[in-house]
């Protein structure tokens, strides 16, 4: 139990330290209590929480222009209250672009997509669904990376496909620049929607403000939430004009959509982001903790980018047991697979901290 936390260190109940390279789940990309985003809760909490989606507010404009910006323009915000609602706000939106039999969303095997029903359906995890059959109709998915798979699968009913840049949940396993490429070009020849859900890899988690930059494509629309407000529970559905405007008023909403208080926090922790250069911070810190973690014996491999990174276990070390072994010794951690440790520090972490759960990993390890 967590009492307390300042930029990545966190406090337990028993007043124990701990470094937190997992950020609550790519979450507080700026680390915990960060002085400039409290302040901007604060501030906005003073001055106006929430009026609906009634009326407008400046912060949640302000923030979707930002957003918008960020993502190279010439698009529209939705903002909700996670991922998983940015995701089922964008499987209606390629529902209304597609049109009556034409509402196929195809994802991946292995994906993570969200809990609600359509979300859930939409993760490529044939477990998860199980307790919860039938899962809505209209959901297909194929082996990540493999590009004829895809091909095969785009018949005249699909509205979309929805992937991930790097599955987080999955186990950390990046999409390759080359099968991002020729999926966007797949999509547009078909007419179909190529959307991105970059709940986990967007704010400049992977070393660029969103995982596609690394391929250099340009999505019809993106999902975002967790790093965007550091903290506060905030998601978005971002798409291009022309696309959006297939919702009419009254098609999708939420009475938290935009909320002031929600919004200030991701405008601060835009600004913050862009005035650290969060994007190359991620490159610098996550090319130490790579070379730190390559250097270890019982680490196979590394894969994932910036700070986004899974550590493959050798053979016969049980990642659950490693995670267990790291917490009481100080390091937050994830074993997102059975053989693999996931890392999402801070993007602001310092040198000496990286270091530190470098000697703390390099101990439990051996
Ligand atoms: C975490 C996650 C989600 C779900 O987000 P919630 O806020 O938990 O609903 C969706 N997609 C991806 C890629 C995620 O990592």
């Amino acid at each position: 139990m967590f009492v307390r936390g300042s930029g990545t260190e966190l406090w337990d109940a028993n007043g124990k330290r701990y470094l937190d390279f997992l950020s609550g789940i790519a979450v507080t990309s700026l680390g915990h209590a960060h002085p400039a985003i409290a302040d901007a809760i604060a501030e906005q909490a003073r001055t106006l929480l929430h009026v609906s989606n009634f009326f407008a507010n400046p912060v949640a404009t302000s923030a979707a222009v930002a957003v918008d910006r960020l993502l190279g323009g010439g698009g529209q915000v939705f903002f909700c209250n996670s991922g998983a609602e940015a995701n089922e706000a964008a499987i209606k939106l390629a529902r209304k672009f597609g049109g009556r039999g034409r509402h196929v969303v195809v994802s991946a095997l292995g994906s993570f997509h969200g809990r609600t029903l359509a979300a859930l359906a939409a993760t490529g995890q044939p477990a998860k669904h199980e307790p919860f059959q039938p899962m809505p109709e209209g959901f297909r998915h194929v082996p990540f990376g493999d590009l004829s798979a895809l091909e095969a699968s785009l018949d005249d009913t699909v509205a979309a496909v929805l992937l991930e840049p790097i599955q987080g949940e999955g186990g950390v396993i990046p999409a390759s620049e080359e099968y991002l490429r020729l999926v966007r070009e797949m999509c547009t020849e078909r007419g179909i929607l190529l959307i991105l859900d970059e709940v986990q890899t967007g704010f400049a988690r992977t070393g660029r403000w969103f995982g596609f930059e690394h391929a250099g494509i340009r999505p019809d629309a993106v999902t975002l939430a967790k790093g965007m407000g550091n903290g506060m529970p905030i998601g978005a559905l971002w798409a291009r004009h022309d696309v959006a405007g297939v919702f009419a008023p009254g098609d999708h909403g939420s009475t938290f959509s935009g909320t002031a208080l929600a919004t200030a926090a991701v405008l601060a922790t835009i600004a913050e982001m862009e005035r650290i250069d969060a994007p190359a911070r991620a490159v610098a810190q996550g090319a130490r903790l790579t070379r730190g973690l390559e250097a270890m014996s019982k680490v196979a491999s590394v894969r994932g980018r910036g700070l986004l990174l899974g550590a493959q276990l050798v053979d016969g070390v049980d990642a659950k047991e490693m995670q267990a072994a790291l917490l009481s010794s100080g390091l937050v951690t994830n074993a997102v697979t059975p053989t693999t440790l996931r890392f999402a520090p801070p993007l602001n972490v310092s040198d000496e901290h990286v270091d530190e759960a470098l000697s703390m990993l390099s101990t439990v390890l051996s």
